[in-house]
């Protein structure tokens, strides 16, 4: 068999996966990053009317139909405090291909891309699969990002730095003076500043805000997605939006990777966005009253761990052999190391599930912590 590229080579297949693997099929699965709710009736409606008229069934513009693209532009002047023209966004296959495009336009071979560790899994990979050099950022106590660390690590080589807030694996919000400084870091040391905003809606303390919105050097690029706001992880429909001169770069990309987002997920999206936004509250009052819970629990058997203000996971430190033991358990959840070097010792904890197994899992985790003690 002929040879493999170097860059595919130096990528393997994810740790959440194989954790999933490695658990039996009744298990209480803490491990999945998507919510546990139905995609909301007018978005699943949106598609199957695009269907039935026969809208759905070709290519649409490589940037995705004028219709989303117009909705996408108003939601962010909407909720996020910055104008966007429907110009410059590109739909994509979810926030994945989103994150893909804007690493692949903009990073070089050997230049460097800075991001939180423990930090969301693809931007490793898809910073090494762009031939760059990942570089995990220590974070605070609280787990956010520290701006003034991103500023310590920046060298002649960074091309790039991520911000993701609220955040996955930890559940940290970033407070709106740390997104102002984001932006202005990206401006003055004229690297690029990727928001990964796909939790956006789901933040219980504190307030989201874009570096977008602060943005005046047109350095920052900001990734989305239905995915997590309108519980449409199988539909792949996610977005990039940014100066003209990146999006034009990034469809370049797109255009021959992907031609376009699926249609009728493009439909369902744009009744998403345009239609009652009162499932996405109903979601989020429900992953609040789960996470208290969880927190209850975890802080009841002695763990030491963050308050997430955000997203749906909880991140304790755990002592060593924790997971394998709640795993005997019959509750999977993820070790902090599948989402970096500084996450060795913590789990994540994801809360996107029923209360009934939030409760039975804690019950698990306190056996297991006696156990491991
Ligand atoms: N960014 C973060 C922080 C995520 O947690 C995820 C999914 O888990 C994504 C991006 C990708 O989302 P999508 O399912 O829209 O590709």
């Amino acid at each position: 068999m002929s040879d493999f590229s170097r860059r595919v080579e130096a990528i393997d297949i994810s740790g959440i996966r194989k954790v999933f693997e490695a658990a039996s099929e009744d298990a209480i699965n803490l491990g999945l990053g998507q919510p546990d709710f139905p995609t909301p009736e007018h978005a699943r409606q949106g598609a199957i009317d695009a269907i039935e008229a026969g809208q759905a069934d070709g290519y649409t513009s490589n940037k995705g139909t004028a219709s989303l693209r117009a909705a996408i532009a108003e939601k962010h002047g909407r909720d996020n405090a910055f104008t966007a023209s429907p110009e410059d966004v590109i739909a994509t296959s979810g926030g994945s291909e989103a994150l893909h495009l804007a690493i692949e336009a903009h990073v070089d071979e050997g230049e460097e891309v800075l991001f939180p560790d423990p930090g969301f899994v693809s931007y490793d990979a898809l910073t090494k699969l762009a031939g760059g050099t990942p570089v995990g950022l220590p974070l605070r106590d609280d787990l956010t990002l520290d701006p003034a660390t991103v500023e310590e690590y920046i060298t002649e080589d960074t091309a790039a730095f991520i911000v993701n807030s609220p955040a996955n694996p930890t559940g940290a919000v970033s407070p709106p003076e740390d997104m102002r400084e984001f932006a202005r870091i990206a401006a003055e040391h004229d690297v690029l500043c990727i928001s990964d905003e796909v939790y956006e809606h789901i933040v219980f303390e504190g307030e989201h805000r874009s570096p977008r919105a602060y943005d005046d050097a047109g350095n920052v690029v900001v990734v989305n997605a239905c995915s997590k706001t309108y519980s449409m992880t199988g539909w792949r429909l996610g977005w990039v939006t940014g100066d003209s001169e990146r999006v034009e770069r990034m469809l370049r990309v797109h255009q021959y990777a992907q031609a376009c987002a699926s249609a009728p997920a493009q439909y369902a999206a744009e009744a998403a966005l345009t239609g009652p936004q009162d499932p996405v509250d109903e979601m989020v009052a429900a992953f609040e009253e789960r996470r208290d819970v969880l927190l209850d629990g975890l802080e009841d058997m002695g763990l030491d761990v963050p308050t997430p203000k955000g997203a749906f996971y909880a991140m304790p430190e755990v002592p060593d052999g924790w997971v394998d033991a709640v795993l005997d358990r019959g509750v999977v959840v993820v070790p902090g190391g599948a989402f970096g070097e500084r996450g060795e010792g913590y789990a994540r904890i994801s809360y996107a599930t029923s209360m009934e197994n939030i409760e039975a899992a804690i019950e698990a985790m306190r056996e297991a912590t006696a156990a491991v003690r």
